[in-house]
């Protein structure tokens, strides 16, 4: 501030001291010379201050510097410029005319004046400044021997006096002024740190709000994605992709729902392979699985998207809105058609069928599982009656289902009612004619009439029954065994489910009715039927061979009328082969044929055979003649009660 504003004080000072010099003029030539010479030294000085000040003022605007050389410089250049005031206004006092010292005196005030301001920012430069200006003239005047400026000089020193006074005003006011500013400029600064820092914040806001944009885009996506995939896992069969029971289920309910609004009918069919299990078997399950897809591609053609399901296994369903009886077989027609077309997978050409059961709405229910199990039970009672047929649900199926449901219940307390009870038949030895063994046949009286097993034994299985009842039969077999005491020690057949075989408890079971029985293991045979192995074919091979270990016979029952493959047959350990008692009443060729064919591998396999079903004098000798090891049968002995068994073997042996 001192710097840039001596401009201006440096200009008044050349001007009023060129004009204090040149105008008046003195005839005295020394004096005239030594005024020059003052000039000449003030010319200078006030040069090197001009030389001095642009430097600095250059040097400010470009770099920063310290301040203490430029005020040394300058506080030089005020005492030179004040010293050559203060000479000149004494040493040429003498000199001067009236005006002249009146004159100077007034310059002098005057730039005295102008310094006070100018050099406020630094007190000492103004009273320096001042009173080597006011001072030496005021005192000269003071001491005029003229006494004319006694007056001026009084002034002069009033003056020094008030400006010096003035001077420390203004430097404080100066002082505070620029604490002021500092301070100003400190919340400037501060300010547009701060404004910077909140850019740099809001820029960085900005970014991360971005980013979290993006990710919630993609969180969104991803929620979405795995909301469908984890619907599509739950609603879809991954082999086939079509709807899976718990997808089929939400759509039906939901088409029933619109169906009941608008009065509307509606066609469940329940659709089951004929065939199926027997590829699975003999071609393995990847062409099961190609076999499988096929067909579902096939089917897909007779319903509309999302009316289409895999029911488990080798079970579809599929529903037909707005479908009167009528449309529903021909849709059921057609897509039998469709699945007898020969299937080419991985070079085995196969040919299926499907017996497919139908159930309406409003007729027959409007509950999504009932339409459902009525149809299912329509397609079960269909291939009882014949495969690859079409059923519509009936009222002589639906009392069934109702009688079957009450025997459900029935059956689920027979065995506490002490309902059940095993009747006993004689299998007789064919060289001996000795009864060889006995076989276990359960029955069940259900307010006083004698359900068959063939009734009751699907049920039980059906219904998760069969391993209790399986039980029961085990230890009331084995327990009455145990009791008899006859002469020639008899074996016990006893006939095994596959649901009962299949249970993770069946040989603990097995184990405690042997031990606790004491009876040996080589004394119990298990007549498993020929159907086991369609399903679970390595459990129940791993099933029978812990049996064997045990040293336990086991008999293949109802032999021929299942699917078994030779291969499969092969592999799985057994004692005896049952022919079926259908061949054996059957005279036929064919049914010859099937006997000694049975008997043939039977010797192969180094097996003894049973038939069945023997009634007649005839079928015994014709029996015995092709060489079965033994026979069982009506003509032998019916199924009786364990009492009437032991009055029966007592009378004939
Ligand atoms: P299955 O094992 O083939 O039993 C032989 C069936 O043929 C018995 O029928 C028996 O009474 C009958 N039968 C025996 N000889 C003759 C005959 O000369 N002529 C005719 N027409 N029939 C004869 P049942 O007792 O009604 O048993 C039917 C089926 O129920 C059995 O067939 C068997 O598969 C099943 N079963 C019976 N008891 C049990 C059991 O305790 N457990 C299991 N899992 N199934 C059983
Ligand atoms: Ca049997
Ligand atoms: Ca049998």
């Amino acid at each position: 501030m001192l710097v840039g504003n001596s401009f201006v004080g440096l200009l008044m000072t050349v001007m009023s001291f060129s004009g204090l010099v040149f105008f008046f003029e003195s005839d005295n030539r020394k004096i005239e010379e030594l005024k020059l010479i003052f000039w000449v030294c003030m010319m200078l000085v006030s040069l090197l201050r001009l030389v001095d000040a642009s430097y600095w003022k250059f040097k400010l605007s470009s770099t920063p510097f310290s301040p203490n050389p430029v005020i040394v410089r300058f506080a030089i250049g005020v005492f030179a410029t004040g010293s050559l005031w203060g000479l000149y206004s004494v040493v040429l006092y003498s000199s001067m005319s009236e005006l002249e010292v009146a004159s100077t005196m007034v310059v002098l005030s005057a730039m005295a004046g102008g310094a006070g301001t100018v050099l406020s920012p630094k007190k000492e430069l103004v009273i320096f400044y001042c009173t080597v200006l006011l001072v030496p003239m005021s005192y000269c005047a003071l001491l005029d021997k003229t006494g004319n400026f006694f007056m001026l000089g009084t002034l002069g020193m009033v003056y020094w006096v008030g400006i010096s006074l003035s001077a420390f005003r203004y430097h404080q006011f100066f002082i505070s002024t620029l604490h002021l500013k500092e301070r100003n400029n400190n919340l400037v600064k501060q300010m547009s740190i701060e404004r910077s820092q909140t850019d740099k914040i809001n820029q960085l806001l900005i970014a991360s709000n971005e980013k979290l944009d993006e990710s919630n885009a993609n969180l969104e996506a991803e929620v979405e994605r795995r909301t469908q995939e984890l619907f599509r896992l739950s609603n879809r069969d991954p082999l086939t992709n079509l709807l899976n029971r718990n997808g089929f289920l939400k759509h039906l309910n939901d088409l029933l729902e619109t169906t009941k609004v608008l009065q509307n009918s509606l066609a469940v069919l329940f659709i089951d392979l004929d065939g199926f299990k027997q590829v699975n078997d003999s071609l393995g399950h990847k062409i099961g699985d190609l076999v499988l897809v096929e067909i579902a591609n096939r089917l897909r053609n007779y319903s509309e998207k999302n009316h289409l399901a895999r029911w488990g296994g080798d079970e579809f369903v599929a529903v037909i809105p707005y479908a009167t009886v009528d449309t529903a077989k021909a849709v059921a027609h057609a897509m039998r058609s469709g699945v007898t077309i020969p299937i080419n997978a991985n070079d085995n050409q196969v040919t299926l069928d499907a017996t497919i059961g139908i159930a309406m709405c409003p007729e027959h229910g409007d509950v999504a599982v009932d339409l459902i199990q009525q149809a299912d039970l329509t397609m079960y009672d269909q291939k009882r009656k014949q495969r690859g047929t079409v059923g519509v649900f009936n009222e002589t199926l639906h009392a069934e289902i109702k009688r079957e449901q009450r025997l459900c219940e029935r059956l689920r307390s027979a065995i506490d009612n002490g309902e059940l009870c095993l009747f006993y038949q004689p299998i007789i030895d064919v060289t001996t004619g000795h009864v060889s063994s006995i076989e276990a046949l359960l029955r069940w009286t259900c307010d006083g009439e004698i359900i068959s097993p063939d009734i009751f034994i699907p049920l039980a299985e059906r219904s998760g029954l069969m391993p209790e009842i399986g039980t029961w039969v085990l230890n009331r077999a084995l327990i009455d065994l145990s009791h008899w005491d006859f002469a020639e020690p008899l074996c016990m057949s006893v006939n095994v489910s596959i649901t009962q075989l299949i249970d993770d408890g069946f040989v603990k079971v097995l184990d405690s009715a042997l031990n606790s029985t004491g009876i040996s293991p080589q004394r119990l045979y298990l007549e498993v039927t020929e159907s086991v192995f369609a399903n679970n074919a390595d459990l129940v091979t791993q099933r029978l061979h812990e049996l064997v270990e045990r040293d336990i016979k086991i008999s293949i029952d109802d032999f021929g009328t299942g699917y078994s493959s030779l291969h499969r047959l092969q592999s799985m350990p057994f004692d005896f082969i049952k022919i079926d008692r259908s061949f054996v009443q059957n005279t036929s060729e064919e049914s010859d044929t099937i006997i000694r064919a049975t008997l043939l591998m039977a010797r192969e396999f180094r097996c003894k055979t049973i038939a069945e079903g023997i009634e007649t004098e005839a079928q015994r000798a014709h029996l015995a003649a092709l060489g079965s090891d033994y026979l069982q049968g009506y003509y032998y002995a019916k199924p009786m009660s364990a009492s009437d068994f032991i009055s029966w073997y007592n009378k004939n042996y």
